[in-house]
């Protein structure tokens, strides 16, 4: 009751609310987490941001070849020992074996879940299952859903949950944690963000499945709610984050509408001009690459593992050089590509196209470097998604553990239905054994939202997260180096000076402020992480140090809180082999 009587006294609207397990997030991991917390028994109530159906990548998500990887629906010389060893090679020495092991096996096993459920895969004829080979992927393991795969899973689970009782409030933010004296998780603060109620929910376990940071970016391939307020508020904690330097993003349509660019729609090799109608990409072309043969190499991400690096260089240097629309873009003309072989080759996007008003034949483009996800995220330290606080799960693109420098495609969402039944169960069992409350330990929490109060009249969260966007998509993509990281690092230090002399908020703005500080702590992370990593390496590409050092940098780095600062740790994997005894079922 202290919690809540000093909330209140603080002139917050408070809610109070009781579950077994909280899950909070609206996308592919956290959906599935509260279908299997549910199937196990626990009393479910699920937290969402966004209006349901609304926020994340998974529902928003879009691309020609969105989809799933998990072995056993096409060759039969693929096998989950294959997926295993695509994923282990695709980033060897920064993810956890153990669980990509369980990534590997399990997939498949969700894959038939969402099939009883109802997802309607695409099939070739009607019959055989219609399978992509990702990029990292030795075989096509990929199953989609007319590219808007997420979006069919959710509905999918959506359905189960509802069968099932869970409960879902939402729009409602995640504020903060809720801990005990021990520093047990117990449960959560949120806030609704229609009425800007407090909800106090009290659970044994608690679910974290918030995605990536994609509002950090002014392009941005998701929704712009998804601002790394998980990661934020789990580094505040305390929490292990590892792989933070790692994210991924690339060529993505920004006008007028939103649309990731993948591999297919390079093939068909797009005429890329800028503001001056000049064809720059074979002035970024080192001897001996054509345009043509960069494009048909493109894989999205952007990676400096092969040639078609050069496109993303030469799109993100066009625009920082002044050359790109006042958009920050350069544009695409597919005028002179035969209508059959486009239709051919991206008829979702044809038809994503057609259904605006569009026609790439006839219409040109703005093309913009567009943050598609992050690889690292809060350290999942075991198969049920446990992380390093207890009583606290972490799951899909807030954890980190199995997604490094560069990642198969098609495992993201794997790892957000794999990881997601796991935790669910895991929290539900974890729920069973713990169900005495224990009282909060608030005082941390109070104070911080005193502050969050505190008259400060020089602090304007909408244009100071403008700058912080503007300076992160500047500085923290395509081409990093020293200074300009510096100097969005010193944006972060002065929003983050601004936030602790007081928010000048109002409980009815406090959620502006709580996440103006979510979005300086989490890029701030990011930029730390990317700053330390003095190499080149897949989609971490340092103008400033161009090569790969593996002497100094072939392994993952956990950060963690250390007072004002951060303790960064090596963080050396087993090797592969030793993970090879098949992973316990949960
Ligand atoms: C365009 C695009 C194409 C992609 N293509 C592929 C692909 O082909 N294959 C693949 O495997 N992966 C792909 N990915 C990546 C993959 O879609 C995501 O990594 C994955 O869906 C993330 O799932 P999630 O459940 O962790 O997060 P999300 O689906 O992003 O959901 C996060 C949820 O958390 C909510 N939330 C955020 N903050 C808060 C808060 N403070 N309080 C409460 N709720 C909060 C959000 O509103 C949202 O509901 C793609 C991503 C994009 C954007």
């Amino acid at each position: 009751m202290e919690l809540i009587k000093s909330l209140e006294a603080l002139g917050f609207g408070v809610d109070i609310a009781n579950a077994d397990v909280v899950v909070v997030g609206g996308g592919g991991a956290a959906s599935r987490a509260a279908v299997s917390a549910a199937q196990a028994g626990a009393k479910v109530l699920v937290l969402a941001k966004a209006p349901v159906g609304k926020g994340g990548s998974t529902v928003h998500g879009a691309s020609e070849i969105m989809s799933m990887g998990a072995s056993g629906y096409g060759s039969r010389d693929d096998s989950p020992d294959v997926h295993y060893r695509d994923t282990m090679q695709a980033a060897s020495g920064f993810i956890d074996p153990e669980l990509v092991r369980v990534l590997a096996e399990d997939a498949p096993e969700r894959i038939r879940d969402l099939i009883n459920w109802g997802v309607p895969f695409d099939r070739v004829g009607g019959e055989d299952y219609k399978l992509i080979q990702s990029d990292f992927g030795s075989f096509a393991r990929a199953l989609g859903v007319a590219g808007k795969t997420g979006k069919a899973f959710v509905n999918a689970l959506a359905e189960q949950a509802a069968l099932l009782g869970v409960e879902t409030r939402a729009p409602v933010a995640l504020v903060d944690l809720l801990r005990d004296q021990a520093g047990t998780v117990v449960g959560v603060l949120g806030m609704d963000i229609d009425t800007h109620r407090l909800l106090v929910v009290h659970a044994p376990a608690v679910v974290l499945g918030t995605g990536g940071a994609h509002g950090l970016f002014t392009q941005q391939v998701s929704t712009a709610e998804m601002i790394g307020d998980g990661q934020a508020i789990c580094f505040r904690h305390g929490a292990e984050l590892v792989n933070m330097e790692f994210h991924q993003f690339g060529p993505a349509m920004v006008h007028p509408y939103v649309q990731l660019f993948s591999k297919s729609c390079f093939v068909l090799h797009p005429k890329m001009t800028n503001r001056l109608g000049h064809e720059f990409l074979p002035g970024y072309l080192p001897a001996g690459v054509s345009a043509e043969e960069a494009m048909d190499e493109k894989v999205f991400p952007f990676t400096i593992s092969n040639p078609s690096r050069y496109i993303d260089i030469a799109i993100a240097s066009e625009i920082s050089q002044g050359r790109g629309s006042e958009r920050g873009a350069v544009y695409f003309d597919f005028a002179h590509v035969d209508p059959e072989r486009m239709a051919r080759t991206i008829p979702n996007t044809m038809r994503w196209m057609a259904a605006k008003g569009l026609d790439p034949r006839r219409d040109k483009l703005e093309v913009g470097i567009a943050f598609q996800c992050l690889n690292g995220g809060v350290r999942m330290t075991s198969a049920d998604a446990s992380s390093t606080l207890p009583g606290l799960f972490v799951i899909g693109e807030l954890a980190g553990g199995v997604r490094g420098p560069d990642r198969p495609g098609g495992n993201s969402l794997a790892e957000g239905q794999v990881f997601g039944h796991r935790a669910g169960n895991g929290a539900a069992r974890y729920a069973r054994e713990r169900m005495t409350s224990r009282p909060v330990d608030g005082d941390v929490l109070v104070g911080r939202m005193e502050n969050v109060l505190r008259p400060n009249v020089d602090l304007a969260p909408a244009p100071r997260a403008s700058q912080l966007r503007e300076v992160m998509q500047t500085h923290c993509l395509v081409e990093k180096n020293e200074a300009g990281m510096t100097m969005a690092l010193q944006t972060v230090q002065q929003i983050n000076q601004l936030l602790a002399q007081g928010g000048g908020a109002t409980a009815a703005t406090a959620l502006d402020v709580l996440s103006l500080e979510n979005m300086a702590t989490t890029a701030g992370v990011i930029l730390q992480a990317c700053l330390r990593r003095k190499e080149s390496r897949s989609s971490h590409y340092r103008v400033d140090y161009p090569e790969r050092d593996d002497a100094r940098y072939s392994h993952a780095v956990v950060m963690q809180r250390n007072g004002d600062g951060i303790r960064y740790t090596d963080l050396v994997y087993p090797p592969s082999d030793a993970s090879a005894v098949k992973a316990a079922q949960s």
